[in-house]
Parts: structure tokens; sequence; C-alpha cells
């Protein structure tokens, strides 16, 4: 492993136009956990119930439960860990292009990156579903207590400003990742899984554009057989010892 952290720092020293491409696995050292596999939300939670517009739709209020009493304490505790803070630096050494982002936990622009894609929205941000006025996550919160589901002036229910289940990506989003994906000269995975598509394809088309291929993620992935890194090993490791590393 020690020998591809620094393969995979000299091709990182030799680009310029990085793609980062982030999944669940980033945040988990910041304390929120992945939905999938052991310990993921939906072992404990039924996505067909808590996270699909039809069922939303028909009553809100299994979301919204879900949102008071596991998803907001779980947000305002959360803090960027290592790995994002390392993506920063590697901003500020003026690599990175995009970062393309499946989380929907708006950590990676706390720990002050920019230019990120959020295919899957952001759990901070709600809107009216009859008016379109928005509302932040502490906003939603506090009506939360006193109006449940909550509702706005207008008296239209809130929703999460995220994909739920059931509903397509915003176009305007995956056609910048698509874009971003075939300008870049590297496509760096981070904590993904790979299995969600349209998102999944993104590092193939990256391929196709000629950018190298680094997967960082401690799972297997289905892509591994054509990544020209791989590194399982954690996020915040990997990418705080490359962060020392093209420093020196
Ligand atoms: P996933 O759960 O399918 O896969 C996460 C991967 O991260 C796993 O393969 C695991 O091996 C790896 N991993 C776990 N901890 C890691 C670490 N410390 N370092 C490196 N790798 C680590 O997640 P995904 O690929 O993002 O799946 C997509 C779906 O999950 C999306 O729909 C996304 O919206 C959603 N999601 C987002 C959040 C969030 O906002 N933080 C949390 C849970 C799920």
């Amino acid at each position: 492993m020690r020998k591809e952290i620094t393969r995979l720092k000299k091709i990182i020293k030799n680009s310029n136009k990085i793609v980062v491409f982030s999944g669940a696995g980033l945040s988990t050292e910041s304390g929120i956990p992945t939905y999938r596999g052991a310990g993921g939300l939906w072992t404990k939670y039924d996505p067909s119930i808590y996270a699909n517009i039809n069922y939303f739709q028909q009553d809100p209020s299994y979301y919204w439960r879900f949102f008071q009493e596991i998803r907001y304490p779980m947000i305002k505790k959360a803090k960027p860990n290592n790995a994002h803070l390392a993506l920063v630096q590697l901003e500020k050494q003026g690599k990175i292009y995009r970062v393309i982002t499946q989380n929907i936990d708006g950590l990676h622009q706390l720990a002050g990156q920019s230019h990120v894609i959020e295919l899957h929205g952001n759990t901070r941000r709600f809107f009216c579903m009859n008016c379109s006025k928005n509302y932040s996550m502490d906003d939603a919160y506090s009506l939360l207590k006193k109006l449940f589901p909550p509702r706005c002036v207008c008296g239209g229910i809130l929703r999460p400003d995220t994909v739920f289940f059931g509903e397509p990506l915003k176009s305007s989003e995956l056609e910048r990742a698509v874009h971003s994906a075939k300008k870049c000269d590297l496509f760096l995975v981070v904590g993904s899984s790979l299995v969600v598509t349209p998102a999944a394809e993104l590092p193939i088309v990256a391929k196709r554009y000629n950018a190298k291929l680094a997967i960082v993620n401690i799972d297997p992935t289905p892509l591994d057989e054509i990544a020209d890194i791989l590194i399982n090993e954690k996020a915040s490791k990997v990418l705080s010892e490359i962060i020392e590393k093209t420093n020196s």
C-alpha cells in the first residue's frame, strides 16, 4: 500500500485538473454512517418508507420524524475530517478542478472546498413543495417543533433539497459532472462503493477521455479492475499522507 500511496502522490504531482468523486465513505470518519453495509442507515430505516418520494408525498411524517430524531442531530454534530481538509489543501495547491459528491452532508463546503457539484442535493437546505421558498435546516427544525410536519408560510409542506428514491438527479448537476469527468486528467474516487448509477458511470467516462483513475476505498468496487491506482485504506489516512508528501 505504501508503494501505491507514493505512486498516487506522483500522479497528483503531475496532474493539474483533478476531479474528486466522493461518497459516503468520506464522511464516516465525521460520524455519518454509510447507508449500506453493516451499521448502515438502511439496515434500520427502510428507504422505501424514509427516502422515497412517493411515500413522502403520501405521508411525510416518517421522513420528518427521521429528520428530527436522527438526521438533524447527526448533521449538526458532524465536522469535516482530515480527508475533507486534505482535499481543501489540494485545492489550494491548484490541483483540483471539481469535486463531485454523492454526499448530502455539505461537509466539503464546510471544510472550505469550492466548486462542489452535489449530485444528490444537500440535506442542510429545504424548500416548500408549493411555492419553492427556501428554508435552512435550522429553520426547518424550529418550524418542526411548532408544526408537524413543518409547513411554509403559504401552507405548503417543506421537503429537503435532496434527491429522493424515485426522483431523477438534477440534469444541470449531472451535466456538469459528466463535463468535468471528460475534462479531468485524474479522476480520484474517495469512499464510494461505485454501485449507484448513473454516478458510478462517471469514472468510466473519465477513463474513456484519457484520465487516470485512482480509487481510495476500504472495500472492493466493481471498477477496481480498470483503476490505475487502487488503495484499500481509510480516506483520511491516505489523503493526509498524500498532502504531507506533496508538501515535502
Ligand atoms: P456506499 O455506502 O455505497 O459506499 C461507501 C463506501 O465507502 C464503501 O464501499 C466503504 O468500503 C467505503 N468506506 C467506508 N468508510 C471509509 C473510509 N473511512 N475511507 C474510505 N472508504 C470508506 O456510499 P456511496 O458510494 O456514496 O453510495 C452512494 C449513496 O450513499 C448516495 O446515494 C449518497 O447520497 C448516499 N449517502 C450519503 C451520505 C452522506 O451525505 N454522508 C451518507 C450515507 C449515504
